[in-house]
């Protein structure tokens, strides 16, 4: 069925999107084969963004661990995470098809940066939502999407967190179709965005095939991931999802425990459920109603999960484990050390599994996505070294 991948996605929205959905589709699909569209793009994404990103052997880790790694270096990106591939083609996507203002909604913020960074090199309108009480845990992201040139709506109503602000984008977008992009951050929502988001984030698995082949002449054995909506990890996992030879991992953040509100792992202690605008794993109560998550990194705490993932888990072509706060602590530390290299917390959740996985990954070559940089996070540590 059109827009689903197997049982999960869809479009469970209001009617009058429908049409805004079928229009972005269409464009979507010309856009695919537009050379000159696509040239724009690529070079935007290699003088502004960064790219290629560096696939790098990480030879005290591999020292330490017996495994040899090698890290997809998305944390070097303008902007710093994989979120601006996105960011930079949907934008590009929607002056393609003559719009003229951009509408995002953010929970921690990171999505919001990324959006109104990408907005401000290519001379868009925007404008993004976040709820108040995101609005006050996260104050640095604030002031930079202010500094980027975007308004900031903060949404009083509701939970006064994601949840409310994503509801007040779709009613943005419903009042302004004609002019507004929704620019939607992960492999989540209505179809056709995690189609999109997944083109515009594959660029990932497209380089680290090709440079893992360069570097060592062989596939990996195995590619690992953090996921939150799982844009990071669809990006790299198409580079390798015909090489049946390679295992693919998706890690979920653990948070505190699997009990219910402690975490925020869709995929590993969720049930199939309509949120966003899509069917997939989702964490909810007995009710049905979206429960509360809980993750030591903004960008892991999301109750869902994209619509893909669903299926490649049930498929079995990937599988999901957890990695709790401490053990992503733990290796937020060791590659730092090791490295020096600070990992976002987010991209911690794939080293520690690998770490605490280690005896079923030796003498095995791995690809590590980091996702992002860690300076955003040192206010976490508060406490913990000073
Ligand atoms: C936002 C973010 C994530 C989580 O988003 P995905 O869509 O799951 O990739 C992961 N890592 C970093 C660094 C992020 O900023």
């Amino acid at each position: 069925m059109k827009g689903y991948f197997g049982l999960y996605g869809g479009q469970f929205v209001a009617e009058t999107l429908i049409p805004a959905l079928d229009e972005l589709e269409e464009a979507f699909n010309s856009f695919k084969k537009n050379k000159e569209a696509k040239e724009e793009l690529n070079r935007y994404l290699k003088d502004y963004a960064g790219r290629s990103t560096p696939l790098y052997f990480a030879k005290n880790l591999t020292n330490q661990l017996g495994v040899r790694v090698y890290l997809k270096r998305e944390d070097l990106l303008h902007s710093g995470a994989h979120k601006i591939n996105n960011t930079l083609g949907q934008i590009m996507l929607a002056k393609f098809m003559g719009k003229r203002r951009i509408i995002a909604e953010t929970g921690a913020g990171q999505h919001g940066v990324a959006t109104a960074t990408a907005a401000a090199i290519l001379g868009m309108e925007c404008v993004v939502y976040m709820g108040e009480k995101d609005a006050q845990r996260q104050r640095p992201n604030l002031l930079r999407m202010k500094l980027l040139g975007a308004e900031v709506r903060i949404v009083k109503k509701g939970s006064r967190t994601l949840k409310s602000a994503i509801n007040e984008a779709l009613k943005d977008w419903v009042r302004n179709i004609k002019t507004t992009h929704y620019l939607i951050g992960s492999v989540v929502g209505p179809h056709p965005f995690p189609k999109i988001v997944a083109y515009f984030q594959s660029i990932i698995g497209k380089e680290a095939r090709r440079q893992i082949l360069l570097k060592q002449k062989s596939l990996p054995d195995a590619v690992l991931a953090c996921v939150g909506g799982g844009s990071n990890a669809i990006g790299i996992f198409k580079g390798f999802l015909k090489d049946k030879g390679v295992e693919l991992y998706g890690i979920e953040a653990g948070g505190e425990g699997l009990e219910l509100g402690k975490h925020s792992a869709a995929l590993t202690a969720g049930r199939p459920g309509i949120m966003h605008g899509a069917l997939s794993y989702l964490l909810q109560n007995e009710d049905g109603q979206v429960a509360e998550v809980h993750s030591i990194s903004a960008g892991l705490d999301y109750p869902g999960v994209g619509p893909e993932h669903s299926f490649l888990k049930d498929s079995g072509r990937v599988r999901y484990g957890v990695c709790f706060d401490n053990e992503a602590l733990e290796a937020f530390n060791m590659l730092s050390r090791l490295e020096g290299i600070i990992p976002a917390l987010e991209s911690s959740h794939a080293l520690g599994y690998l770490i605490k996985n280690r005896e079923s990954f030796v003498n095995k070559t791995v690809i590590v996505n980091l996702s992002g940089r860690g300076d955003k996070d040192l206010p976490i540590l508060e406490g913990i070294y000073v």
